[in-house]
């Protein structure tokens, strides 16, 4: 399960605090309600609407109950996709609006299907 958080930094300076990031805990399990215990990170990659890549850790809790783990997500991407939420939007308002595509066809289409 994935938590999304607001860090309210950019997404540059999330990458570069790394582990340092201001990371929040959940209080409790929201499968079982238990004690979540910090279980490491994981990396991902993320594409800003300026075509900047960036490598970014993902802080995860596991629950020793239940054994299911929780990712804290930044708000700044939407689960599954490596483009941030900006550039997300960004790429369908001008699709929708202007008939403009600034990624190539087959990614805006699949992201207007998406969030249909
Ligand atoms: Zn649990």
């Amino acid at each position: 399960m994935q938590i999304i958080h607001d860090f309210k930094i950019p997404v540059k300076k999330y990458s570069e605090l790394g582990q340092n990031n201001n990371f929040p805990h959940p209080e409790e399990c929201p499968h079982c309600h238990d004690k979540l215990h910090k279980h490491g990170f994981y990396h991902r990659y993320v594409i800003t609407i300026d075509g900047k890549c960036f490598w970014i850790l993902i802080r995860r809790y596991k629950c020793q109950h239940c054994g299911k783990t929780v990712s804290i997500l930044p708000a700044f991407l939407f689960p599954k996709f490596q483009r941030s939420l900006n550039y997300i939007i960004c790429c369908m308002k001008e699709y929708l609006l202007q008939k403009k595509l600034i990624l190539y066809k087959q990614a805006v289409y699949f992201y207007l299907h998406r969030f249909t």
